[in-house]
């Protein structure tokens, strides 16, 4: 266990939350997970439970570890209740004046030397940084989906963070068993910077009628040796943050190549934001989900 962090608290109990409280929890740190959702935490509690529990079945935790880390999860929604942590990792949704508001928030609970990290995809370590009463211990902590099964953390220093919260952030990343990778403070970081606009570039494929959902997915699996395909992989992140993360690029690096496809902004105005709400380039209403185009 890393020394000075004992306690990690989490704001958001959606798909990001519950995989980085995972994996904190079991790597031995207590976690606290905040949501304004008590249906989300509800939720949140049940999934992090069956994920352990699919550990086990294929041997990668004992029983004894997933009984251990679960004891060490809890679920609030009460601010307050991040006020003995050391680390706060923000990962509600990808919306700027969300995070602001939470930061607002819980910053005021927070002890002077507690860190504070956001997991957001794309948004600027910096700027959001700017509106905490903390910017030197502000950092950039991204966790890829599914964060129990990915390896890597990509760390962004915001240009006031500190160097022992750089160092302090790195050595927490490598306690939880992951490969922890720099990037710059540039829009959407590394990976989603490059992966984004291919996943954009598929919904143009298929809004331009060049190939089915299957025919797009199944080309780039079998062509490109992806294990998943880019439709496929954009509902299993969420359409609206794919389109966020676009947004971001287009606005931040002003530069007409990441403009969102149309298809993609009308799927997320339908409220089809792909596994998380049921239906987006597949629907997942049945046992196999269906290709809707
Ligand atoms: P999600 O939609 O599954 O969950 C977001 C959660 O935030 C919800 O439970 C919601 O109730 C909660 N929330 C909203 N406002 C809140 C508030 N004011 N206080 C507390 N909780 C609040 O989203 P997600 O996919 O888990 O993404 C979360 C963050 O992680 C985003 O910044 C996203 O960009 C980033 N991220 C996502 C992925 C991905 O593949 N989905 C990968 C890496 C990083």
């Amino acid at each position: 266990m890393l020394p000075g962090i004992k306690t990690v608290g989490i704001v958001g109990a959606g798909q990001m939350g519950q995989g980085i409280a995972h994996v904190c929890a079991t790597a031995g740190f207590d976690v606290r997970i905040l949501d304004i959702s008590e249906d989300a935490l509800k939720k949140a509690k049940d999934i992090i439970g069956k994920n352990m529990e699919r550990a086990v079945t294929r041997g990668r935790m004992s029983e004894d570890v997933k009984a251990a880390a679960l004891n060490r999860i809890s679920m609030n929604t009460a601010t307050d209740s991040l006020a003995d942590c050391q680390l706060v990792i923000e990962a509600a949704t990808e919306n700027e004046e969300v995070k602001k508001q939470i930061f607002a928030r819980v910053c005021p609970v927070l002890s002077k030397e507690a860190i504070l990290a956001s997991n957001t995809s794309s948004i600027s370590i910096t700027r959001l940084a700017a509106q905490t009463d903390r910017p030197s211990r502000f950092i950039g902590l991204h966790f890829m989906n599914p964060a129990p099964l990915m390896e890597l953390i990509e760390i962004i220093r915001g240009i006031a963070t500190a160097p022992d919260v750089f160092d302090h952030i790195r050595e927490f990343a490598q306690t939880l068993g992951k490969t922890p990778v720099s990037a710059e403070d540039f829009p959407a970081f590394i990976v989603n910077r490059i992966l984004l606009p291919m996943i954009n570039e598929a919904v143009y494929t298929l809004y331009e009628g060049v190939g089915s959902v299957v025919a797009i997915d199944t080309a780039m699996k079998l062509g490109a040796h992806h294990p998943m395909g880019p439709l496929e992989l954009a509902d299993f992140i969420g359409l609206d943050t794919c389109l966020s993360v676009m947004q971001v690029l287009h606005e931040g690096l002003a530069d007409s190549k990441y403009r969102p496809c149309p298809l993609l902004v009308k799927y997320v105005e339908a409220g089809w934001l792909g596994r998380k709400s049921g239906r987006g380039f597949y629907d997942y209403s049945g046992e196999t989900p269906v290709p809707t185009r």
